[in-house]
């Protein structure tokens, strides 16, 4: 029996959101894309470079942004959060809140006016390792590309300079949120993931110790457009990093913290490494690690580093991170289990390799009926017309979130078609 309503509702604007939207929609069905941030892109739009081509998001990216743009049947709602979902497949309900972005997007910025504002918030997008103006560009490679305006932030005098000097319309400081409502015949849910909270990790150091970061944070640490521009300097002092150390498994095979495996976090040490390389010709990398997991198969990208001599391997958990309170150096406590030796070593910056945790650990999806492993993460297939896609299936880098994406497509149209 085909199904009368022919619309997919998509609930995340990550990589997997975007693919199965654009898949979708570019065979003929209606699709609503929805994000909770201002822009599409999700973790991957805060990577530097993927691995293992290690090319920039923006390959990729903007060509599935090309293709939603040139593609009328895609409905993107950014700043939107599904609130409840009811019905069955072929005719759900689905209620969105639709919350403001004061920019309206009828008449440009200037540039010239946001440098006059004083007002400033920590960078979301730079995982608050920097400042940005209230009334911000998300990122250089943001889409859609549109200011978006924190107006708490925002003091009485910047709020005059923008009410006097942007063009008429340009914001809409009454701006409230919206309740929507849309009938939609399939869902996909690609929410994404989040890292795990590293401080609850307290011998590690985060949060006590300024140059201990998260690979996530090395992300935006080693992207131009990140809060250093690129350059590899430490967060206390701005001292060049000669000698960095990563912490591998931090959190993850850990009955204490996430039993399993978060599968990508040794490329992500490996490929982070390589930034180190390329980036200072004197730097060297030390690994700490308990196996090396090459997800799909990248094993030359891990032997090619084997064979480095400014990369040292070494087999065993950090047991513990402490700061040298004058330098502000760190002295990582391990075992070689190789050399069954105790190691103590100073580095100038230790990045955690933090795991992966499904978005949908804290934040279900609402429909009653989904089913969700002890760790938060989908059980796929439980429902007609609501199908999964990347993290919040399993810990995927970005080719399996592709894949696992055009498969969930195919899946609700197949359910659409009967
Ligand atoms: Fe540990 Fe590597 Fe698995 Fe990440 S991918 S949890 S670092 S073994």
């Amino acid at each position: 029996m085909t199904l009368e309503n022919k619309t997919i509702l998509v609930i995340g604007g990550g990589i997997s959101g975007i693919t199965a939207a654009v898949e979708a929609a570019e065979v003929g069905f209606e699709v609503i894309l929805i994000e909770k941030e201002a822009y599409l892109g999700g973790r991957v739009a805060r990577t530097y470079k993927y691995f293992p081509k290690m090319c920039p998001p923006s390959c990729g990216m903007e060509i599935n942004f090309k293709r939603i743009r040139n593609n009328p049947r895609i409905k993107v709602l950014t700043l939107s959060e599904v609130t409840k979902i009811t019905g069955d497949a072929g005719n759900f309900e689905v209620s969105v809140r639709k919350n403001p972005r004061f920019v309206t997007g009828r008449t440009a910025i200037p540039s010239s006016v946001v440098d006059k504002l004083s007002s400033e918030i920590d960078s979301d997008f730079n995982l608050g390792m920097n400042q940005t103006k209230a009334l911000y560009y998300p990122h250089p490679m943001a889409f859609p590309p549109q200011y978006v305006l924190d107006k708490e932030a925002l003091s009485p005098e910047d709020r005059a300079i923008l009410e006097n000097e942007c063009g008429e319309g340009a914001i809409d400081f009454d701006q409230q949120p919206e309740e929507l409502t849309f009938k939609v015949g399939a869902i996909i849910a690609a929410t994404g993931w989040s890292p795990y909270d590293a401080q609850k990790m307290e011998n590690l150091g985060f949060g006590r110790c300024e140059n201990v970061i998260t690979n996530v944070m090395m992300e935006r640490l080693s992207d131009q457009t990140g809060p250093t521009q690129g350059r590899l300097i430490r967060p206390s002092d701005q001292k060049e990093i000669k000698n960095i150390a990563f912490a591998q498994c931090a959190g993850s095979r850990d009955e204490k913290f996430l039993p399993y495996c978060s599968a990508v976090c040794c490329m992500g040490s490996l490929k982070q490494a390589r930034y180190v390389l390329e980036k200072d010709p004197e730097a060297h990398v030390s690994i700490f690690y308990i196996d090396i997991r090459t997800i799909s198969r990248h094993e030359k990208f891990y032997y090619d580093l084997l064979e480095n001599d400014r990369v040292t391997f070494i087999k065993g958990k950090v047991a513990k991170v402490a700061e040298d309170p004058n330098t502000q150096d760190l002295l990582i406590e391990a075992e070689d289990s190789l050399q069954g030796a105790k190691i103590h070593q100073t580095f100038d910056l230790v990045v955690l390799a933090t795991g992966v945790v499904p978005n949908t650990a804290h934040a279900k999806i609402p429909y009653e009926g989904l089913q969700y492993d002890e760790y938060g993460f989908i059980r796929p297939n439980g429902v007609k017309g609501i199908y999964s896609a990347g993290c919040i299936q399993r810990p995927s880098d970005v080719s399996r979130c592709v894949r696992q994406a055009t498969g969930a497509a195919l899946k609700a149209i197949q359910c659409l078609k009967g």
